[in-house]
């Protein structure tokens, strides 16, 4: 007989998205009445194209979640104490509760130096050291796209207490924040990166395997274990079946071969990118209305079943 093909649970990033909104609407709601509108501002220093697609999706998600949003240019052969400049006066702006740093920036200007500047409470996207330290402890304005992958592991239903879960990836902002949130699960983790050798022997382990690398296709059906839960956070333009010159976007993950073999699956794209940007969303919401206290239920777990 031959085993019916199994049907992995699609982790529905652009559901979750409309979740989140629906359960901060009440706020946006409150803080607009209290004449403290929510307001992101975003500055770009020259116009890289490759962010202009996140910029629209930050757009539309400040449109449907009914803040203020706006994108500063500043022009692209700024120096950095021009761009220092711009972030103390949003720091300085009452009016503005979220500022954004959007990258890649111009070669010769220090990220570091510049996301340091941005006042804590109004980092939205969980750059500052002090905000990247409130990973250890779960709470503050964290990282969105960690915050999106847990949410979404969430979603899955798994248990995370003593779960073997591997992160392959240790860039600041997205792998080792969510091994350190994971952490703080009480989960086992393992963190990969390009230096790790024997990548498969440690994905085969793992019961939650997230993947922030940037490659298509690294992880390949063999190296999951069947059952597994799998978050890829990847973002990857390769050329389309539909044309030359066309493109299509894809994961880091070789999602045909690894979703019959999962229990749950994020999509690319639909799966960490709409999280990701309702997570910004929601980041600009706690800044401008003070962020709760740790019994608050806006802080961790993200999603109830
Ligand atoms: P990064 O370039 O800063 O880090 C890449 C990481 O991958 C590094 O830790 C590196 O050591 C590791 N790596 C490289 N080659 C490897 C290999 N062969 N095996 C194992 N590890 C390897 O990238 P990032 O900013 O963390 O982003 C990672 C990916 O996630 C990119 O595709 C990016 O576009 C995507 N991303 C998506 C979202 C979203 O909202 N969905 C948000 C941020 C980043």
């Amino acid at each position: 007989m031959v085993a019916p093909p199994s049907v992995p649970l699609l982790l529905d990033g652009r559901a979750l998205a409309d979740s989140l909104r629906t359960k901060h609407a009440p706020d946006v709601a409150w803080l607009k009445e209290a004449g403290r509108t929510p307001r992101l501002v975003v500055l770009q220093v020259g116009a890289d194209e490759a962010a202009q697609a996140y910029i629209r999706g930050q757009r539309r998600g400040a449109e449907a979640w009914g803040l203020s949003y706006e994108v500063r240019t500043l022009p692209a052969d700024s120096g950095e104490a021009a761009v220092r400049r711009a972030i103390r006066a949003l720091n300085a702006d009452r009016a503005v509760t979220g500022i954004l740093l959007s990258l890649p920036l111009p070669e010769g200007l220090g990220v570091r130096a510049l996301q340091h500047t941005i006042d804590p409470e109004k980092d939205v996207e969980g750059v500052h050291p002090e905000n990247l330290g409130g990973c250890f402890r779960g709470r503050g304005l964290l990282p969105c796209t960690a915050l999106a992958a847990v949410a979404l592991i969430e979603m899955s239903g798994v248990a995370l207490e003593g779960a073997e879960v591997v992160v392959v990836g240790h860039s600041d902002i997205v792998g080792k924040p969510v091994a350190m949130l994971l952490l703080g699960r009480d989960a086992t983790v393992t963190v990969c990166h390009k230096f790790t050798t024997g990548l498969a022997a440690h994905t085969r382990r793992a019961d939650v395997l997230v993947v922030a690398v940037g490659k298509p296709g690294l992880i390949r059906g063999d190296m999951v274990k069947e059952g597994a839960v799998v978050v890829d956070v990847g973002i990857n333009a390769v050329p389309s079946d539909e044309g030359p010159g066309r493109m299509r976007l894809v994961g880091d993950v070789a999602f045909e071969e690894v979703a019959p073999r999962v229990a749950a699956i994020t999509p690319v794209p639909g799966g960490v990118g709409p999280v990701t940007v309702a997570m910004l969303m929601r980041n600009t919401v706690l800044a401008a209305r003070g962020i709760p206290p740790p019994d608050d239920p806006n802080q961790l777990p993200l999603f109830a079943h």
